[in-house]
């Protein structure tokens, strides 16, 4: 059976979209990030096979990636810093690291954009 694991993590960041009618000045944004991690629970004699992987590990792994957005202006980084080049730029940083499955990448509290395995 499948299970999934979930972490949630804030940042504030700056950015300009080109010619959009409205986010094409300099603003800002609280954004909230969601990341799920799926796999199997083996249920063996150790805590390790008793889960998908540790909360602190996958916690502390992800935010090593996410900490380069905090309190960035995201054009520094990105042509186009959209909810989408940045949640695929989230996954791919951390495909490598963590049994990734999901980012759901909030701009402020009502809107979002996931990226699926
Ligand atoms: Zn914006």
């Amino acid at each position: 059976m499948q299970t999934k694991l979930g972490v949630e993590f804030e940042i504030d960041f700056a950015h300009t979209l080109k010619d959009h009618p409205k986010c094409g000045k300099p603003h800002g944004h609280t954004a909230k990030i969601i990341i799920e991690v799926a796999g199997d629970v083996k249920k063996g004699d150790t805590y390790q096979d008793n889960m998908v992987m540790d909360f602190h590990e996958m916690k502390t792994t992800c935010w090593d990636v996410i900490k380069d957005l905090d309190h960035t202006n995201l054009n520094d980084m990105f042509d186009f810093p959209t909810s989408e080049n940045i949640a695929m730029w989230i996954f791919d940083n951390l495909k490598e690291r963590i049994p990734i499955s999901s980012v759901k990448f909030f701009e402020g509290s009502n809107k979002y954009c996931e990226i699926t395995k």
